[in-house]
Formats: structure tokens, C-alpha cells, sequence
């Protein structure tokens, strides 16, 4: 059996949690979102979720190798064939030091999927968003409620969320361009970037993903 360990990139507002849910149910691989892994681990008061505590209590970041001990944990469980990681890593250090970590498992990653979207799509889609305190989702232009300013489904007033504010996104995006954006140059070296184009239509960048990685596995079984 031919693994499909992967890595989901691209900037916040291109789509990769949608895709990655598609994903994760297509081909029975684990998601290994980084963030709900780090509160997995502190709220069952793990080993690791211990140690991260400690950093964040003194007001530090959790250390990579804490951060890669837990992927590699949740691989180790549920990824005997293939993940997607998704949130880790966002630098080339940290894509080092998890490459590094994998090998001497004797694991490779398959792809880096990136999703890709220009910043003013990030922008408009991620800005005209509106929720109600129930989680219902609308957007002014994309996706309206019947009643302007009132949940279709619960009555509740929608609002914008303070991080969905245009200079929230913006900050947002700058601080992918800064630390992230040099990953692509990282895996393309490496012959493992693969590009979507996040701005079509959701339906239309699964299957052109799903593709690919048939395509993948094909190729590694030859
Ligand atoms: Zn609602």
C-alpha cells in the first residue's frame, strides 16, 4: 500500500479546510490540524501537552520539536497510510526539522498540496463574512440572509467577527507572505509542490486534486 503523506499550504480564506475535510474522507487519511492537536494533547494532560503548557505559561511559543513530536505521535496512531497536515510547517526551519524527523522513521512526505488565492480574492471572500452567535455562516455578496443583518435560519443579528476585518486580514496575509510564502520555493526544489488554483469553484479544485493524487499513488506503485 502507497502512502499519501501531505502537506496542505496556501494563505488563510483559499479554501484549505473545506478541501481538506474532502480529502481526509476520500482517501481515510487522518487530518492533523496543528492547533486542535495542541489542545488535544493539553486538555488529556499528556506528557507533551505539559511540557507546551509550561512554554505558554511563561509566555513563550511551543517549541517545534514539541509541535513535530506530536504530529509524529498522531501519525505513528492513525497515519500508516498517509496524512494531511495542515498549520505545520509555516517555515523552512520547521519543514526541515520535520523532514529530518520523518526519515529517521523511515516516512517521506508524498505531496505539498498548495492552495493558492490572490490577496484581494482573500480579502473580499474573508471580509464579507457574517455570523450569528450560533455559527450560521452567510456573506453580503457570495451567499446573502433573506433580511439584511438577520440569521435565515435562527433570527439571530449576524456580525463580523474582529479577525474577518479587512486590516485583520490583511495582517494576516502579510505574516503568510513573510514566513510561509518561502516554502514554495522549499518543495518545488524538492519536486513535491503541487499548485491548485483556489479561486475556482470548490467543487471544480477537489476533483482536480483528487486527480492528482491518484495520480501520485499510481506512481508510486510503479
Ligand atoms: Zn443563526
Amino acid at each position: 500500500m502507497s502512502e499519501l503523506n501531505l502537506i496542505l499550504l496556501g494563505p488563510p480564506g483559499a479554501g484549505k479546510g473545506t478541501q481538506a475535510a474532502r480529502l481526509s474522507d476520500d482517501f481515510g487519511l487522518p487530518y492533523i490540524g496543528t492547533g486542535d492537536l495542541l489542545r488535544e494533547h493539553r486538555r488529556e494532560q499528556t506528557e507533551l501537552g505539559r511540557q507546551a503548557e509550561e512554554f505558554m505559561a511563561a509566555g513563550h511559543l511551543v517549541p517545534d520539536e514539541l509541535v513535530i513530536a506530536m504530529i509524529l505521535d498522531k501519525i505513528g496512531d492513525e497515519g500508516d497510510d498517509g496524512f494531511l497536515l495542515d498549520g505545520f510547517p509555516r517555515t523552512v526551519g520547521q519543514a526541515d526539522a520535520l523532514f529530518e524527523e520523518m526519515e529517521k522513521r523511515g516516512r517521506r512526505l508524498t505531496a505539498a498540496l498548495l492552495i493558492e488565492a490572490a490577496d484581494d480574492i482573500v480579502v473580499e471572500r474573508l471580509s464579507g463574512r457574517r455570523q450569528c452567535s450560533n455559527g450560521h455562516l452567510y456573506h453580503v455578496a457570495f451567499d446573502p440572509p433573506k433580511h439584511d443583518g438577520a440569521c435565515d435560519q435562527c433570527g439571530k443579528p449576524l456580525a463580523q467577527r474582529d479577525d474577518d476585518r479587512p486590516d485583520a486580514i490583511r495582517e494576516r496575509l502579510s505574516v503568510y507572505h513573510e514566513l510561509t510564502e518561502p516554502l514554495k520555493g522549499y518543495y518545488e526544489d524538492a519536486g513535491l509542490l503541487r499548485r491548485f488554483d483556489g479561486t475556482r469553484d470548490k467543487v471544480e479544485v477537489h476533483d482536480h486534486i483528487r486527480a492528482t493524487l491518484a495520480t501520485l499513488r499510481l506512481e508510486e506503485r510503479l
